[in-house]
């Protein structure tokens, strides 16, 4: 079956618009017929699966959409880099025929089995004995990573919650840290474009960079024809949201615009139902802001 990159209507957008969350076919907990329905029953009429590195959720995602009148846009959030700093880009509504992006999510698949060989040496090596086969088991499959591990981890009962393990293990700096080459920003923009896709910066805030370096992400990433980036994700207050904003609005000036050069994407980057964050469907595109679904409006 192939799931076709879908138009947006007034229909389309008569609920909630969700476009980064996450499956079974990634780290998310939920199987994509599951999140499906838990969407609509959120009042979701547009919803992007954004699996990391994976569109294999995508088929039964859309076969449980069709049943339930959501509309399912095909979507990735890949893996990128940018300097030595790990980024991640939001594709949307992406043809999966493309070679392009075919190749662009083998390379990430075979980086992602290094890392996952080599996190578990590690802690291997630290006396955390069977994690590979442990965060496989989690994982389902071959597509491991580290919340598959912590998700081990809190089931070994060597810590009480995954967060204590990204802080202890996993996270930035910590053994379970394993920098592999994740394909290159420019490089990441390109494929999803080849794929008819809208290249979306993912969660800005989540990077930890100051406002300048942050403005210059902003501004490589407008430069690499980047199409939106993400005002609303996850766990954000409203004066965060508003900084996003306006940093958008800088790029967009330093590039001689009187606008923000980039669209507005919004995505709840649910993962599990515990998640205390952000809800699946709960997110809501600020005054002012372009949405990036403008590009498949008729
Ligand atoms: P990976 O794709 O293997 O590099 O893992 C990154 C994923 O780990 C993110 O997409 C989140 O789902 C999860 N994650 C990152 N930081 C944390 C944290 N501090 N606590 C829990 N989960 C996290
Ligand atoms: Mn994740
Ligand atoms: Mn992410
Ligand atoms: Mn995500």
């Amino acid at each position: 079956m192939d799931t076709a990159r879908v138009t947006v209507t007034s229909d389309t957008l008569s609920g909630q618009v969700d476009l980064h969350c996450h499956s079974t076919a990634s780290d998310g907990i939920l199987s994509p017929a599951a999140l499906v329905s838990r969407a609509k029953s959120a009042g979701v009429t547009l919803l992007a699966l954004t699996d990391h590195d994976t569109v294999a959720g995508i088929d039964e995602a859309a076969a449980t959409a069709r049943e339930q009148g959501v509309t399912l846009m095909p979507g990735i959030e890949l893996t990128a880099r940018w300097g030595r700093r790990v980024i991640h880009v939001v594709g949307l509504n992406i043809d999966r025929g493309s070679d392009a992006l075919t190749d662009a999510i083998s390379e990430r698949a075979r980086l992602r089995r290094q890392r996952a060989r080599e996190i578990a040496a590690r802690l291997e090596k630290r006396g955390f004995t069977g994690a590979f086969d442990g965060a496989r088991s989690f994982s389902g499959g071959d597509e491991i990573g580290r919340p598959h591990f912590a998700r081990w981890m809190v089931a070994q009962g060597y810590v009480s919650d995954t967060a204590k393990a990204f802080k202890r293990y996993l996270g930035q700096g910590k053994i379970g840290d394993v920098s592999v080459p994740w394909p290159a920003l420019a490089e990441t923009v390109a494929a999803i474009h080849a794929a008819k896709g809208a290249a979306v910066l993912a969660h800005p805030l989540k990077y930890g960079l100051t406002r300048t370096r942050l403005l210059a992400l902003l501004k490589d990433f407008q430069s690499a024809g980047g199409d939106a980036a993400e005002v609303v994700c996850g766990q954000q207050n409203p004066v965060q949201t508003r900084e996003i904003q306006a940093l958008m609005a800088d790029a967009g000036v330093q590039a001689g615009l009187h606008r923000p050069n980039l669209l507005a994407s919004v995505g709840s980057d649910f993962h599990q139902p515990e998640q205390p964050w952000r809800a699946l469907g709960s997110v809501h595109l600020p005054v002012g802001a372009e949405p990036v679904w403008a590009l498949w409006q008729s």
